[in-house]
C-alpha cells in the first residue's frame, strides 16, 4: 500500500536524519487514518489500512526519541493508543481486535515503557486464545497483520536482534497458541530491540527487495555486495549507506 511519506521517511533514514523521518512516519500515519471521504478509522469493513498509520506512528515515536525529542515519541504513543483501542473495541472479527491489541503494547514498549507493554501484551495474548481462526497461518498472512509485523521487524534489522516472520509465530500452526506467541515475543523481545536502537544511535532502513551477492554494487563502507532496495532507494542491507552501479 503506497505512501509517499512513508518513502520519505526511509530516505530521510538513508540520510541519517532521525528528526525529518519521525515527521514523515508522522504524517503518513494521519494519511493512513484517512480523511473521512475514501477511508478513515471508522470505515466499516477492513481495518488495515488504519493499522499501517498505528505503524508508522510507533515508528515515528523511535525516530524521535533517536533524535532526541522524548517528548514528541511520547505524543506519538499517545495518539496510537486510543486509536488503537477504538479499533480493538469496535471490530467484530476476533483476531483483528487481538491484533489491535498489539498496537495498544506496541505503542507502549516503544517508549520504553516495558512494565504497561507487558500487560498489554499479555490482553492481547487471551484475545488471541479466545478468538483461535480456523487456519492461523492464512489469518497471519493478512495485511492488518503485516502492518503489526512492522516495527518490529524494523527496527531489529541489523541490530543483533533481527527478527524474521518465523520468529513471531508459535511452532505448531494448528495450535491457539500459534498467534498468541506473537504478544509473548514482542513482550520478550521489543523493548530490548528498541533499547538496541537508541544504544546504536541509528535506526536501519527497513528491508525492501534484496538480493545478495550482486558483483554490479559494492558497498563504500564494508565492502559487501548485498543489496537492499527500498523507498526507491538502492542501499547496503547490511550499512544501509548508498550503492552506486559500477
Ligand atoms: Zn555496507
Amino acid at each position: 500500500m503506497g505512501n509517499p511519506h512513508r518513502e520519505t521517511a526511509v530516505r530521510a533514514l538513508v540520510e541519517k536524519d532521525w528528526q525529518a523521518a519521525a515527521d514523515a512516519f508522522t504524517l503518513a500515519a494521519h494519511r493512513d487514518f484517512g480523511n473521512g471521504e475514501e477511508w478513515s478509522t471508522l470505515s466499516p469493513g477492513s481495518r488495515e489500512r488504519p493499522a499501517f498509520g498505528l505503524a508508522s506512528l510507533c515508528q515515528a515515536a523511535l525516530c524521535y526519541r533517536l533524535a532526541g525529542h522524548e517528548d514528541r515519541a511520547r505524543l506519538r504513543s499517545l495518539t496510537a493508543q486510543p486509536v488503537a483501542i477504538d479499533g480493538r473495541d469496535h471490530t467484530r472479527e476476533g483476531v483483528t481486535r487481538a491484533v489491535y491489541q498489539e498496537f495498544v503494547a506496541d505503542a507502549r514498549a516503544v517508549l520504553g515503557d516495558t512494565e504497561r507493554a507487558a500487560t498489554e501484551y499479555e490482553r492481547a495474548q487471551q484475545l488471541y486464545r479466545s478468538h483461535t481462526p480456523e487456519d492461523p497461518v492464512t489469518a497471519a498472512s493478512q495485511p492488518v497483520f503485516t502492518a503489526a509485523n512492522r516495527l518490529i521487524l524494523h527496527a531489529s534489522r541489523n541490530t543483533g536482534l533481527d527478527v524474521r516472520w518465523d520468529d513471531l509465530h508459535g511452532e505448531d500452526p494448528q495450535s491457539g497458541e500459534y498467534l498468541a506467541h506473537r504478544a509473548a515475543f514482542k513482550r520478550r523481545q521489543l523493548p530490548r530491540i528498541v533499547d538496541a536502537v537508541l544504544d546504536a544511535g541509528r535506526l536501519h532502513t527497513p528491508r525492501g527487495t534484496t538480493e545478495y551477492n550482486n558483483e554490479s554494487y559494492r558497498c563504500p563502507e564494508c565492502g559487501e555486495t548485498d543489496i537492499n532496495w527500498v523507498a526507491g532507494e538502492t542501499v547496503c542491507l547490511h550499512c544501509s549507506v548508498r550503492v552506486a552501479k559500477q
